[in-house]
């Protein structure tokens, strides 16, 4: 098979390897697109938080968000079959510790991550894959099914902190985690959702995904403007989706009294200076948000029955190749550039 691993920091190669091998629970499958993430981003350059703390090792085949087709499955698989379309749970978990018996198998202390966390992912033509952690689509391209993966990684922060229809929310940072968020958040009923974000070229793509109102944080007064947008009152939820350490100073200034912020974006550095005080006199609840358990499905039937759209996110396309070459564009941030996928 033809893969891009990575063996060290700005050590990537696109090289061949021997076919994955699979045993009675697995699938072979074929993945036929993965778009590429900051996270990839950060592996190849040897920053993200999991390989600078020594949780994760090197080499690894990058590629979280795929999607694939089944090509064989082991005798014990019974959920899917050859000729399925597929795409798996980053999260693969033990299944057996306290955290997986009560479903929470994002926390699995021994759980590996695709692509990741010392499991090889989907920047590659074959792929061995627990059949258990898969789910079947239909109604949707390879392409908008590789984003899946960030797709649920949204659900569940908005999920987290109960967003429903009595809620302002606001989503900081329009990338692609925070563009799908911005869709949850409605599709869970939020009763106004208003992307606060820099570029002006991502918050007239929040508009085009329905959000009700943009904020641009560096040429207008964010609180005056959250006043505006929220009749006064303030966010009762705060999706956090930048990472950046800096933009934790705005969420006090933005969220009301009994607000829920969650956080998506790891920082992968120290945040100084919170003010925890402010935290506890207003009764907010700081949620941090992990992964995607248990929103495979739910988030897949969103995207299928066009709540959550994904393809308008897709703004370049290259063979798998061509990794190298999407690094740089990645690091440039060309500001059109939104999500790139891969064909393998
Ligand atoms: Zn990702
Ligand atoms: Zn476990």
């Amino acid at each position: 098979m033809k893969a891009y691993r990575v063996y060290g920091a700005h050590d990537g190669r696109y090289e061949e390897l021997p076919d994955p091998v699979i045993g009675p629970d697995d699938a072979l499958l074929r993945p036929r697109a993965v778009t590429v993430c900051g996270t990839d981003l950060e592996i190849f350059n040897g920053s993200m938080f999991y390989f600078t703390s020594g949780l994760a090792k090197y080499p690894i085949i990058l590629g979280h968000e795929w999607s694939a087709e089944v090509l064989a499955v082991g005798a014990n698989v019974s959920n899917v079959r050859p000729g399925d379309k597929v795409v798996g749970e980053c999260t693969v978990s033990c299944g057996h510790c306290e955290y997986c018996h009560k479903g929470w198998y994002n926390q699995c202390p021994t759980r590996l991550e695709t692509g990741i966390l010392n499991l090889d992912g989907g920047f590659s033509d074959r792929m061995r894959y627990p059949a258990s952690f898969l789910h079947k689509f239909e109604h949707m391209s390879f392409e908008e099914a590789a984003m899946v993966e960030t797709t649920a990684v949204s659900v569940y922060g908005v999920k987290l902190v109960n967003t429903g229809p009595g809620d302002y929310v606001a989503v900081l940072g329009p990338g692609p985690i925070g563009l799908e968020a911005l869709q949850a958040a409605k599709a869970y009923g939020a009763r106004k959702v208003v992307m606060i974000g820099g570029r002006q070229n991502r918050r007239e793509m929040a508009l085009t995904l329905g959000a009700d109102a943009v904020i641009d944080p560096r040429t207008q007064d964010l609180v005056a403007e959250t006043l505006k947008v929220t009749d006064g009152r303030k966010f009762d939820v705060v999706i956090e989706a930048t990472g950046n350490p800096a933009v934790t100073r705005d969420l006090m200034k933005i969220v009301r009294p009994r607000g829920r912020i969650s956080l998506i974006g790891l920082f992968n550095s120290q945040v100084g200076e919170l003010d925890l005080d402010a935290f506890v006199v207003n009764n907010i609840t700081l949620q941090g948000s992990l992964g995607s358990p248990n929103v495979w499905d739910e988030t897949i039937h969103l995207m299928e029955t066009g709540r959550i759209r994904t393809a308008p996110l897709i703004t370049d396309r290259m063979p798998l190749a061509q990794v190298d070459t999407v690094f740089k564009m990645m690091t440039e941030k060309r500001p059109e550039l939104i999500k790139i996928v891969l064909q393998p």
